[in-house]
């Protein structure tokens, strides 16, 4: 079924539970609805999109990421682009040619009218024609630069599938984010303006430096030798002295910005203390430095345009000495001095065009050396090309030997040994920051050991495909996340292609059932910003159904911390002894109550296993767990990793 279709059973699912009334989501009204039933059915349906991932890149994949090779991707679109602005170069300077002709050849010599009116009218076409492959050149790299973005933006989003966690905890998401905005889009603008418009001025320098040679070459000698290497060198002062003026200025608003987010975020500590009046004097302070930068960029634009329009008219009136004296020497005529002035004026816009499209290509071109970096990291956890496919295992989890730390210098577990039996509970406890967690995130290799083994029924986790090992070790996190959609699209998240029948049945299992009922689109009802219109307990509850249907064959479990109240605690100590029917598990256990049931309690401190049991073993033992659980029943049942064993 297509994207319409499934829309539309979405659609349809909310109207027909909207009709109990007085719930703040009262479904669509009837008036609505016939014209969103007529809409749907003009809804195109949508093939399929068929989506090729594998972890380790294509060949295609690997390949460098430069400029020449995205646009190579459309050599059609590229080759109509360069040929357009080929011929827009030469159209445009067609002009000052024909009127240099109907000077010499309709008012000089014969004095005719009709080669005058020849020659404007095809100036007038000429220049039409322009107009015309101007709007075509534009659409072309529009449509260019899009496909190539498109593309761009997939490869990277695609590399953010691919990289390991360690990547996404080093990187700030801020900075993340600005490779797919600033980054792409100043490759957006280097490819639709930039680039385009570089070969467009360039080409016309050379084309009128031709025409203006084969004019008059001692003209041109002087124009080019005295007028364009003045014109250049004071571009060149121009373009670094903008670009101090662009960064200060950069910096700047970022402080006004700061200072600003700051202010209104702790407005309520700002009022509490009166310190309305020195904030203001502060923010007048970062406000008057951003002011400064802009006043000093109208200042260089100030010198730059008049002084270029100084040199241009300096120097035409220095030609005008020279070519009128060559004229009354017989050495020009005249109609090759008005020719030669009017190339001199299209002469001098395209260097200035130039040394403003500089600044593009150079923002281009860090984007591309930036985006070019992220594409060639490799994930510290990745596949080996042999890797194999796991079969369906029964469940056995082995550490062996196992030492590991998110930093060479800072180990956090040493020498690990343990061994989970298929069907097994094993609950982990221990203080916060003992390693529970980094023992849960290497069994399925978010993370891989420094040393030693992780293994799945006698099986080294690193010899595996990723995808068949996390398909067969499901996790729910402490803090379930859950994805804009409906409540239907979140559980199924894991395996979207569960039935429906199946979705109810996880509904029942962790006893959401009422929920569910209660809510106005039933399972259709839309999450709200990360669920927050749901209780912690029901976000715990979403996350163990959305378990229950990926059916994984070992589960591994960080309870939540946050306290749940007593009947929340008890119906998801149910859904979790229907979770944990024959499968294994590892339970970060907060709670002393889940240890409890688990199978064997595993004390975990400093990075090592301390002890390890059953319950009723470790009770009797009277060891660091039994020490924990005193305290932990005189606390009153609190969060078991904050007892101090
Ligand atoms: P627990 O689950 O027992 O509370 P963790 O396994 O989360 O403990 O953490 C063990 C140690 O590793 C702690 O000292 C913690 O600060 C550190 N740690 C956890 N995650 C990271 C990380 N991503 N980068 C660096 N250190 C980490």
């Amino acid at each position: 079924m297509g994207w319409g279709g499934s829309f539309g059973g979405g659609f349809v699912g909310a109207h027909a539970a909207g009709g109990q009334a007085g719930l703040p989501f009262g479904g669509i009204p009837d008036e609505l609805m016939d014209e969103a039933t007529k809409l749907l059915a003009t809804e195109p349906v949508r093939p399929k999109s068929h989506v090729h991932f594998t972890q380790r890149p294509r060949e295609k994949e690997r390949e460098r990421l430069t400029l020449a090779k995205l646009l190579l991707v459309y050599p059609k679109w590229l080759a109509a682009g360069s040929a357009l602005v080929i011929i827009i170069s030469l159209t445009l300077q067609a002009g000052p040619l024909l009127t240099e002709y109907a000077i010499r050849h309709g008012m000089e010599s014969h004095k005719s009218l009709a080669v005058i009116v020849v020659c404007a009218l095809l100036y007038l076409g000429l220049a039409l024609v322009s107009v015309y492959f101007q709007r075509e050149q534009v659409e072309v790299t529009g449509k260019l630069s899009s496909r190539v973005m498109h593309d761009l933006r997939i490869r990277v989003f695609t590399q953010f599938q691919r990289l390991s966690l360690d990547f996404f905890t080093e990187e700030k998401a801020g900075v993340l984010m600005s490779r797919m905005t600033s980054d792409v889009e100043n490759l957006q603008q280097l490819i639709q303006d930039g680039i385009s418009q570089f070969a467009l001025q360039g080409l016309t320098m050379i084309v009128i430096t031709i025409i203006l040679f084969l004019t008059n070459v001692e003209l041109a000698a002087w124009t080019v030798l005295v007028v364009v290497p003045l014109l250049i060198a004071f571009s060149i002062w121009y373009h670094h002295a903008s670009e101090k003026g662009y960064l200060l200025a950069r910096d700047r608003i970022a402080l006004v910005l700061a200072d600003l987010s700051e202010s209104l975020y702790g407005i309520r500590v700002v009022t509490a203390h009166n310190r309305q009046r020195r904030n203001i004097r502060n923010h007048r302070h970062v406000v008057g430095a951003y002011r400064d930068a802009n006043v000093y960029t109208g200042r260089v634009n100030a010198i730059y345009g008049p002084s270029t329009l100084m040199i241009g008219i300096l120097g035409q009136a220095m030609l005008l000495g020279i070519g009128g004296h060559m004229v009354l020497h017989h050495e020009l005529n005249v109609a090759q001095l008005i020719v030669f002035f009017l190339y001199l004026n299209r002469f001098f816009g395209p260097i200035q065009l130039l040394v403003q499209q500089y600044t593009t290509l150079q923002q281009g071109r860090s984007s591309i050396i930036r985006l070019r970096e992220l594409l060639e990291i490799t994930p510290t956890v990745d596949e080996l090309p042999e890797a194999m496919v796991l079969p369906t295992i029964e469940g056995r989890i082995t550490f062996e030997n196992v030492g590991f730390g998110y930093r060479a210098d800072e180990p956090v577990l040493h020498d690990v040994n343990l061994e989970i039996s298929p069907g097994e509970s094993v609950a982990f406890v221990g203080p916060t920051g003992a390693g529970k967690s980094t023992m849960a995130k290497l069994a399925n290799r978010f993370y891989d050991p420094t040393s030693g083994r992780v293994l799945v029924d006698g099986v080294d986790v690193k010899t595996v495909t990723l995808h068949s090992l996390r398909t067969q070790l499901g996790v729910v996190p402490q803090e379930p996340f859950l994805f804009a959609g409906s409540i239907r699209t979140n559980l199924s998240f894991g395996r979207p292609e569960a039935s429906d029948d199946e979705i109810e049945t996880a509904v029942d299992v962790v006893g959401l059932r009422e929920l569910v009922n209660h809510l106005p689109g039933g399972l259709d009802t839309p999450v709200h910003e990360r669920g927050q219109t749901l209780s912690a307990g029901e976000r715990q509850q979403l996350a163990l159904a959305r378990a229950f249907l990926a059916r994984p064959r070992v589960l591994i479990l960080d309870e939540a911390t946050s306290s749940l109240d007593l009947r929340s605690e008890t119906v998801i100590e149910r859904a979790l002894d229907r979770l944990l029917e024959g499968r294994s598990a590892i339970l970060i256990a907060h709670r002393l109550t889940t240890a409890q049931r688990a199978d064997r309690i595993v004390v975990i401190d400093d990075g090592g296993i301390v002890e390890m049991g059953t319950p009723e073993e470790l009770l009797a033992l009277g060891g660091a767990y039994a020490v924990m659980y005193e305290a932990w029943l005189a606390s009153g049942g609190r969060d078991a990793s904050r007892v101090t064993p």
